[in-house]
């Protein structure tokens, strides 16, 4: 039997266009073909829709909402040339990441209109416009401002709920990134207000047709498991929702990496791994 391909529904973030990423596009797209990638979706993330949501990072290096707008604005002609230069090698969609705070909804729908993407991933890294991904400390002010861990979880799981229905993205990012900086997740998840709004969340995917992100980033990050945690990929499977490995890469280096781990966990629990490409909804 021949052996899975190499894809990503989620990758390509690199350091030309992000601040906590490192090299140029075309390096990490190299590494890709190097890899013997089949196609690939770049997906770098979107500005901010304010200065209120510029991350540390982009602060620090002087950055605002209207520098970070016309960086990626560079990002998707570059993306878009890429595309074509390498167009023998390896397919390459270009797309972005979402983000979902206030604001975020009408702002996403403004990039789409005037970048037209190949397609987009959808994630939160905001609960209450906190961001809760960076560190521990931004995690555990995530966790008081929404009154609990639980209450955390099931915020996230509803703004991620209403981001669905609002975008449709072709692919949902890191569906479970809510457990990042929690030892308690696989007790928690099964908790029944938690489970009933995942639950919920997976049967949306399910009815419009989308990709799940199964985000390898995980794991060298050093979590024992990748985004969407084991119960719920098998949830997942057993609905029959399209689970696609995602490597999250952030540098050439990263690039594909853990993508045999990845490939052997979905094998192991029966996944489809003829992966689905996401619906490309630009014009081009
Ligand atoms: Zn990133
Ligand atoms: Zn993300």
């Amino acid at each position: 039997m021949k052996a899975p391909d190499f894809v990503s529904v989620h990758g390509g973030h690199s350091g030309e266009f992000c601040q906590h990423a490192q090299d140029s596009l075309e390096d990490i797209i190299a590494a890709y073909i190097q890899k013997k990638f089949v196609w690939v979706g770049i997906t770098e993330h979107i500005p901010p829709p304010d200065d209120r949501f510029l991350y540390a990072d982009q602060k620090a290096a002087g950055l605002n909402a209207e520098t970070l707008y016309y960086h990626f604005g560079m990002y998707m002609s570059t993306c878009r040339r890429l595309q074509k230069k390498y167009s023998d090698s390896v397919k390459i969609l270009a797309g972005f990441e979402t983000e979902t705070c206030s604001g975020s909804e009408a702002f996403i729908k403004k990039l789409i209109a005037e970048f037209q993407p190949d397609y987009i991933v959808g994630s939160v890294h905001h609960v209450n416009d906190i961001g809760f991904d960076c560190s521990p400390a931004d995690y555990e002010q995530a966790v008081v401002a929404a009154g609990g861990n639980d209450e955390l979880f099931c915020r996230y799981f509803d703004l991620q709920y209403e981001m669905i229905n609002a975008l449709h993205p072709a692919v949902v990012g890191h569906f479970d990134l809510i457990r990042i900086f929690d030892p308690d997740y696989r007790t928690r998840i099964e908790k029944p207000l938690i489970q009933k709004r995942i639950e919920r969340n997976l049967q949306c995917i399910k009815d419009l047709d989308l990709i799940l992100d199964f985000n390898l980033r995980a794991l060298s990050k050093g979590a024992s498991e990748p985004y969407i945690s084991r119960a719920i990929l098998r949830r997942a499977l057993e609905l029959g929702i399209a689970v696609v490995p995602g490597d999250d890469s952030h540098s050439a280096e990263n690039a594909g990496r853990n993508m045999e781990k990845g490939i052997e966990i979905l094998q192991s629990l029966g996944a489809d791994t003829r992966w689905r490409m996401p619906k490309v909804s630009s014009s081009e």
